[in-house]
């Protein structure tokens, strides 16, 4: 099957089944996201949900962030993967936004990643997500399910994996099509036993056509 023809198949099926695909993370403005995004790093959706409510209340702005400490702010993300980096991260990413862009959150990819705590994944989901722009964030879930239906080619890094799926996705699907994958790799293509049999892209699906039958 031609790529071309793979990747029409794939977002044809996503478009018409999957109408609304958007972030599980909980926020109401960029600033909490950002630091949604920051402590999502190596840890459920769900779990990060579970503690923002209470970090959102009490530091409400960056600025009220940037005058705790990091040992403060661990207290209520004790509860997620690498707390102690993470707490020092959020602080560092609140003096940083203070300091440096006047309490706001950026867009640019590249002013993004100065913040601590912030890779390129963050980056591309800030940009994605807050500025609707077109930067695909690659995750575990996006790396792999983009390797098994075949969006690439074996890819064997996420910048590699972004590259190539920015070049074959019309930009305006771009913010959507991340969304989309994630899902799918979260709730249909899991990482261990693949769901196959329920899943509606196995006419394009390259794992399926030659590795599976
Ligand atoms: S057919 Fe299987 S391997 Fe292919 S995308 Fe669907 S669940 Fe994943």
């Amino acid at each position: 099957m031609r790529k071309e023809e793979r990747y029409k198949g794939v977002l044809d099926w996503f478009e018409k089944n999957v109408p609304v695909a958007e972030t599980e993370l909980h926020y109401d403005n960029p600033y909490q996201l950002l630091i949604a995004v920051i402590l999502s790093a190596q840890c459920t959706d769900k779990r990060v949900n579970m503690i923002t409510p209470a970090l959102f209340r009490d530091f409400p702005t960056p600025e009220v962030m940037a005058e705790s400490t990091p040992d403060v702010i661990y207290e209520y993300i004790r509860s997620v993967s690498y707390p102690n980096n993470k707490s020092k991260h959020l602080v560092g990413m609140a003096k940083m936004l203070m300091s440096d862009f006047g309490g706001i959150v950026p867009s640019d990819i590249e002013l993004l990643q100065k913040l601590p705590g912030v890779g390129r994944k963050t980056a591309n989901v800030i940009a994605s997500v807050v500025y609707n722009k077109p930067a695909m964030a690659v995750d575990t879930h996006v790396f792999r399910v983009a390797n098994r239906i075949g969006l690439t080619n074996n890819s064997k890094t996420p910048l590699e994996t972004e590259k190539e799926l920015v070049k074959h996705i019309p930009e305006s699907k771009i913010p959507i099509a991340h969304h989309w994958l994630i899902l799918h790799g979260r709730y249909t293509c899991i990482a261990r036993k693949p769901k196959c049999e329920d899943c509606g892209l196995k006419p394009w699906c390259k794992y399926f056509l030659t590795v599976k039958i």
